[in-house]
């Protein structure tokens, strides 16, 4: 870990893992999008146009103290992470950031008034 990482307590780069998945566009998109952010963990965001799926997850190699166990032999992707762009010292400017299930919901709402979901409880059906 760079001298940068110091101050990053908890690491962030190793609590999740995401991926880029398709721009959802159908019903059927957004709702499997929606079954998706009901569990535990899951978020999207959309960075550049592009939508990923965030999993808030820790790195079972990550240490107490915030350092790595395997740091001479890390993933490649974990090598390649840039401390300069990195969730501690990056300007992220997400178009769209979604936490939770309520605000998914929201945005799909916003973008298609006619469809219908499951709405979280207490709220009109
Ligand atoms: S988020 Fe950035 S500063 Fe924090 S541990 Fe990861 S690379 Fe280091
Ligand atoms: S392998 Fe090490 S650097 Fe990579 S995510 Fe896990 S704890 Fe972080």
């Amino acid at each position: 870990m760079s001298s940068k990482c110091d101050s990053c307590k908890p690491a962030k780069c190793c609590l999740y893992t995401s991926m880029e998945i398709d721009t959802p566009e159908t019903r059927k998109d957004h709702e499997y999008n929606l079954w998706l952010i009901a569990h535990k963990n899951i978020s999207f965001y959309v960075d550049r146009k592009i939508w990923h799926i965030n999993f808030a997850s820790r790195c079972k190699f990550l240490k107490k103290d915030n350092r790595c166990k395997i740091y001479d032999k890390r993933f490649s992707v974990c090598r390649n992470h840039d401390t300069d762009s990195c969730e501690d010292t990056g300007d992220y400017d997400f178009s769209e950031y979604f936490n939770n299930y309520d605000e998914l919901l929201n945005y799909i709402k916003k973008k298609h008034p006619r469809w219908r979901f499951a709405e979280p409880r207490g709220k009109k059906k």
